[in-house]
């Protein structure tokens, strides 16, 4: 079903965000088409670091107590997971992760079950994309009869932007998302290991908190933003065009949706889908003055070959500030290909593959993004010629 149901919500208070989700769910044939009563359900949340929920770099607290009580409330079991990305001391953050964005509080508050996906064990899955190695994901994938994707609405320094398709990278357990990070540093490579993701696993809907989403130079980095919007869809692909669409993009443009595009993981036509709720195909919101990650501008016309001079211009890499680092090192030990330098911080561009793992994963905003010398790129592609 190619429909999305966009829903106005302008806070986090428990009893708007359950009324929106519960009429949404109604145009949607209501919760009975997706869960019965004894099902164990898993919410599987944004939880990319230990930030807290009012950081808008995590789906919101009270956005998930509002699912879990929705679904408590129709006799299911309700589990909370996710896994964080990077590394602190060796080790992932996620149990860390789920203190801090109050989900830890959350379950305990209304008796559901965090499943912290480092620890939960693995399931293979066998890829159909380009990548043809074996896939391990988090086991609760499977053991759960019912598996909600609860994504938040966010732009992103190195994918533009990250939503529903992107938000189950987190499915690969622990350091193991590094290993991806490497072996796919290009955007559409990336692409085709979020899609096997989705091929390798059942998510029956997808629930975004976009209430007050994240923008600018997101996941982590960016500033908050009032975007007062619930979307709700059983199809991934579609919400995000919707989102995107939203933000003054479109789903072309960005490429970590090329793969899920040429694979079908779903409906990227805005003309074939169907909007519903608070909003229709013709008054689809535009969220304006929407901040768009500093490398936006070059990939809007990278199709162009004299435009790939452009892209280059415009280009940003990661720059570690001194006076805001805290020395935690988690930057250092989440680099895929470990080019930073532990004392100095200094990173080594010659190798530097620019995943910006380091400016998505520092919780202290140290890692900033500086536009690269761009006369030196144009210089540098001209004598290549
Ligand atoms: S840049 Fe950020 S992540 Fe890296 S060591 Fe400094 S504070 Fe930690
Ligand atoms: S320095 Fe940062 S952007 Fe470059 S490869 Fe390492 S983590 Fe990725």
């Amino acid at each position: 079903m190619n429909k999305v149901i966009i829903q106005e919500c302008t806070d986090y208070s428990i009893e708007n965000i359950m009324n929106k989700i519960n009429n949404g769910m109604d145009k949607l044939g209501g919760w009975g088409n997706f869960v019965r009563p004894g099902d164990t359900v898993l919410l599987k949340a944004n939880l990319i670091g230990p930030k807290s929920s009012d950081s808008a770099a995590v789906t919101h607290s009270e956005f998930i107590r509002s699912l879990t009580r929705i679904l408590k409330n129709m006799g299911c079991t309700v589990w909370i997971g996710d896994s964080s990305g990077g590394a602190i001391a060796g080790i992932s953050p996620t149990a860390q992760s789920f203190k801090v964005a109050g989900y830890q509080k959350v379950a305990e508050e209304e008796v559901a079950i965090i499943k912290n996906f480092d620890k939960e064990g693995v399931f293979e899955v066998q890829p159909k994309g380009k990548f043809k190695d074996k896939m391990y994901l988090a086991k609760p994938l499977i053991q759960a009869d019912v598996v909600i994707n609860v994504p938040k609405l966010k732009t992103h320094s190195a994918t533009i932007y990250t939503g529903a398709v992107k938000n189950v990278f987190g499915c690969i357990p622990g350091l193991r998302k590094g290993m991806y990070h490497k072996i796919a540093p290009d955007k559409e490579d990336f692409g085709e290991i979020l899609t096997d993701i989705h091929e390798g696993a059942k998510f029956h809907l997808h629930i975004m908190d976009g209430i007050v989403s994240m923008e600018g130079d997101g996941p982590t980095a960016g500033s908050p933003y009032h975007a007062n919007k619930i979307l709700i869809s059983t199809d991934p692909l579609a919400l995000d065009t919707v989102a995107i669409k939203m933000l003054g993009m479109d789903i072309e443009e960005i490429d970590i949706f090329t793969s899920a595009r040429k694979r079908n993981l779903g409906q990227w036509n805005l003309d074939k889908i169907t909007i519903d709720g608070d909003y229709n195909y013709k008054s689809l919101p535009v969220l304006n003055n929407y901040k768009l990650p500093k490398r936006y501008k070059s990939t809007k016309t990278r199709n162009s070959k004299a435009v790939i001079r452009v892209v280059d211009f415009f280009k940003t890499r990661p720059v570690i500030n001194m006076k805001k680092c805290k020395a935690c090192n988690i930057c250092v030990e989440s680099c895929p290909i470990k080019v930073i330098d532990i004392k100095t911080k200094k990173i080594d561009y010659d190798q530097c593959i620019e995943c910006m793992c380091c400016h998505e994963l520092c919780m202290h905003k140290a890692v900033e993004l500086k536009s690269d010398n761009a006369l030196a790129g144009i210089i540098s592609k001209l004598s290549a010629r």
